[in-house]
């Protein structure tokens, strides 16, 4: 039978140690609602588990100095009751309430949804629209920050290396962080991976949209930024020539997959009428 190491370390120091001696091995899990089933399914077999659920004190949500920083073991349920995230993201408060169940939500850490990379992640797209940026620590002791458009590589692949591992997700306040908006389709109301996901953030000089800042899940290898659509919407007063514009542009942006969920096509469609109802909602 294989061995299968297992570690529970009590501090960050510790589980950077354990990266060290198991490199290449091993495995971190926080809340498991990934990687249980991928262990089970076989899809991940690694020769040693660091279990971080231990490291409690990487679950803190707060605001100092115009910096939002959220610990990357932060959970669901932990995101969508802050009264930070409230009020300094409504987009993310909404998408870590509608990511599965009670149960997963009360597992599911915010590093975990952001490391798996799922194309479907429903983190990625509320904290692409918010600029976030990831705190990495690194086996051989280093540190170092990521802006989130530059974090994911494709389907389930980051730039993590194997030996790092995200320590705190941060993003700035926004001057007006209402003007914003979610939607998430899926196959049901509830429960549901994502078919498409939108979020959009404005940033408004009276009637003229000085920055916008459009994200999409689902339609692409990873969670994606639509920087041709957020370039239609800047400096504009925003009307419905410029929406119907910015449905037109974002065909481009976009290469969704045909999979159990839904057709490419159907994805293709979809997008275009949620991204006319996001914008409207995030000017409204
Ligand atoms: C019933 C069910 C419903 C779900 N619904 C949704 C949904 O609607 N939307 C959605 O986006 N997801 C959903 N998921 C997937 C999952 O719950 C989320 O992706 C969750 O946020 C993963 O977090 P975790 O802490 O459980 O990660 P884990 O399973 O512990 O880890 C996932 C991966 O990330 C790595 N990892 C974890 N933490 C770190 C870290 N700090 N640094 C580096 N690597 C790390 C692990 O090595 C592993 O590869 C669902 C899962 C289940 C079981």
């Amino acid at each position: 039978m294989r061995e299968l190491s297992y570690v529970a370390p009590r501090d960050l120091n510790e589980a950077i140690e354990a990266l060290l001696k198991f490199k290449g091995r091993a495995k971190v899990v926080a809340g498991g609602t990934n990687f249980i089933p991928d262990m089970r399914s076989g899809a991940v077999a690694p020769g040693a588990i660091i279990d971080l659920s231990k490291l409690r004190d990487l679950s803190y949500i707060k605001e100092k100095n115009g910096i939002v920083s959220i610990g990357a073991l932060a959970t669901m349920s932990e995101i969508a009751t802050s009264e930070v995230i409230r009020n300094q993201s409504p987009i993310l408060s909404l998408a870590a309430r509608r990511l599965g169940n009670p149960l997963t939500r009360n597992r599911a850490t915010v590093g975990g949804n952001l490391a798996h990379a799922s194309p479907a992640a429903d983190t990625a797209p509320p904290l692409l629209a918010m600029e976030a940026s990831v705190r990495i620590r690194g086996g051989s002791g280093g540190s170092r920050e990521i802006p989130l458009d530059q974090f994911f590589r494709g389907p389930n692949q980051t730039v993590l290396e194997e030996d790092e591992i995200i320590t705190e997700i941060t993003f700035a306040k926004k001057e007006d962080p209402t003007r914003s908006s979610h939607f998430k389709l899926g196959l049901r109301n509830a429960m549901a991976i994502s078919v498409v996901t939108i979020a959009v953030m404005l940033e408004m000089d009276g009637k003229v949209c000085r920055k916008a800042r459009v994200a999409l899940g689902a339609v692409a290898p990873n969670p994606i930024r639509a920087y041709r659509v957020e370039g239609l919407l800047a400096g504009k007063e925003i009307d419905s020539g410029t929406i119907d514009a910015c449905a037109a542009a974002v065909r481009d942006e976009i290469s969704p997959i045909s999979d159990i969920r839904a057709s490419a096509e159907y994805r293709k469609t979809v997008t275009l009428v949620l991204l006319q109802r996001a914008i409207r909602e995030a000017l409204a």
